[in-house]
């Protein structure tokens, strides 16, 4: 069951100084419900990638094909989390995550009920009332993710999400994306530089060459998830 098809996927930027491509002719499918990691070193094209999976890049040639149709530009079915915090500052954590329901024309009670719902699977719900610089790292990324969720994506695109992190948070992160992505029914495609964090995520790792991104392999991770 494809839910995410990548054809002959190139990406140039134009600038100034010249042209630079980005990424050559990317291949690769996703079924529904995997957790695929991208690798590769840096500058080979993964926020690249993600981006204009997102619709936030437009690609130079081939095609992106989420359920069978084409993406075209940003669209509330795919949910993005970034390893910057994405939370506006001066909203509530319960006002960021009813953000999108509003947005897409819930009432204020529906989208309430939404974002309680999401908060209380990322174990927020007692901060739903606090700001943003009132959280640590990782309780900001929780939110980012509950708010990513909340519009149900079909899938959810996070470019080093916990890349910001300290060892320590990074790896609870790591066992709570785990836990998020057991529970529902989502398909998760995410970008890391750090090997060890694919293997312990990834049911696929997709590895991108150095500079211009190619795929080099699609590999099964055997290990067993904790
Ligand atoms: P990665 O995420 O793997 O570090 P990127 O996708 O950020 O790689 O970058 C891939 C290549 O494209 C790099 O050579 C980078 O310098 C270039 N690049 C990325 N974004 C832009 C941009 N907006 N304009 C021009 N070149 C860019
Ligand atoms: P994270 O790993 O999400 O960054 P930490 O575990 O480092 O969060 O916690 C940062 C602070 O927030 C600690 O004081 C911790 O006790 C508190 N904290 C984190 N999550 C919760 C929660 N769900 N309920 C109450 N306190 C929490």
């Amino acid at each position: 069951d494809v839910i995410l098809e990548v054809k002959n996927l190139y990406k140039r930027y134009k600038s100034a100084q010249g042209e630079t491509e980005a990424l050559r002719n990317i291949n690769f499918k996703i079924h529904r419900r995997e957790f695929v990691c991208v690798i590769g070193a840096s500058g080979c094209g993964k926020s690249t990638l993600i981006r204009t999976l997102a619709g936030l890049e437009k690609q130079s040639a081939g095609e992106v094909l989420l359920d069978g149709k084409p993406v075209d530009g940003p669209g509330r079915d795919r949910g993005m989390v970034f390893q910057g915090y994405s939370l506006f500052p001066w909203l509530t954590v319960k006002r960021n995550v009813m953000f999108g329901p509003q947005m897409s024309g819930h009432g204020f009670d529906a989208a309430e009920r939404d974002a309680r719902q999401w908060l209380e699977l990322v174990g927020l719900t007692k901060f739903a009332d606090s700001y943003p610089h009132q959280l640590s790292g990782g309780m900001r990324q929780r939110v980012a993710i509950a708010r990513a969720l909340v519009n149900q994506p079909r899938i959810l695109l996070m470019d080093e999400p916990f890349g910001a992190l300290d060892a320590q948070t990074r790896s609870k992160m790591q066992s709570h994306l785990l836990d998020i992505w057991r529970n529902i029914d989502i398909t998760i495609l995410f970008i890391t530089h750090d090997l060890d964090e694919a293997i312990y995520l990834a049911d696929r790792i997709l590895v991108l060459k150095p500079h211009p991104g190619e795929v080099l392999e699609f590999i099964e991770v055997p290990v067993p998830r904790p």
